[in-house]
């Protein structure tokens, strides 16, 4: 990041949408240090999107809603047969989440 704001960026006050890290603006493009990636923003929203993925903002959002209701259910649940249906579940989710990170 310090080599971008070098190089003339500067820092917004918008977070990216995938990592949270503020975003950076270089002439006409942003930024996010952290991704490595260019952000677009779609016309009708002011929501920061990444180029050519747009859902994946909101599929994050939503697995980590769902990592957090598992994480509840895995503390309510004694069965020891759901609870392996729970964590295989939660193992599946982590891995997407994970994946969705190195997109
Ligand atoms: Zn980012």
């Amino acid at each position: 990041m310090a080599d971008l704001l070098r190089r003339g960026a500067t820092m917004l006050a918008q977070a990216c949408p995938v990592c949270g890290s503020p975003l950076l603006k270089i002439g006409d493009d942003i930024y996010c240090a952290t991704c490595d990636r260019k952000i677009v923003y779609s016309d009708e929203k002011e929501t920061p999107r990444l180029q050519g993925s747009t859902s994946l903002p909101e599929l994050r959002e939503t697995l980590l809603e769902k990592i957090s209701a598992l994480n509840d259910a895995l503390a309510k649940e004694d069965d020891l047969e759901v609870l392996t249906r729970l964590s295989n579940l939660l193992v599946l989710m982590l891995r997407a989440l994970r994946e969705l990170n190195n997109l």
